[in-house]
């Protein structure tokens, strides 16, 4: 499904600036605003993916952070987050696997 009728789907209105910077990139949503130093997009003080999860999946308990399970850090695809904890985060890039949850190809 096209990243713009997702959002219709999820009721997430297509006015809101924040989606004017996003681009469908292969499987991925790919965030063409401003970047930090570390690669994450930027937006309103916050990474734009922790936005994304917010707007589309749920609340970040407190302490956590936003995984990305395509690797790719300026992916704001639902389906490509995971609030995880700090820990599992850390775990996870010291054990690169395949990330799970990700299908290959289209
Ligand atoms: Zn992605």
């Amino acid at each position: 499904m096209p990243w713009s009728s997702f959002l219709t789907h999820c009721g997430v209105s297509l006015n809101r600036r924040f989606w004017l910077w996003v681009e469908e990139d292969g499987d991925c949503w790919v965030w063409t605003g401003d970047v930090t130093a570390g690669g994450y997009g930027t937006w309103d003080h916050d990474v734009v993916h922790r936005v994304a999860y917010r707007e589309m999946v749920a609340e970040i308990p407190a302490g956590y952070e936003v995984d990305h399970l395509c690797r790719n850090t300026r992916c704001v695809k639902p389906d490509h987050l995971e609030a995880v904890p700090p820990r599992v985060n850390k775990n996870r890039i010291v054990n690169k696997g395949r990330p799970k949850g990700v299908r290959s190809g289209n």
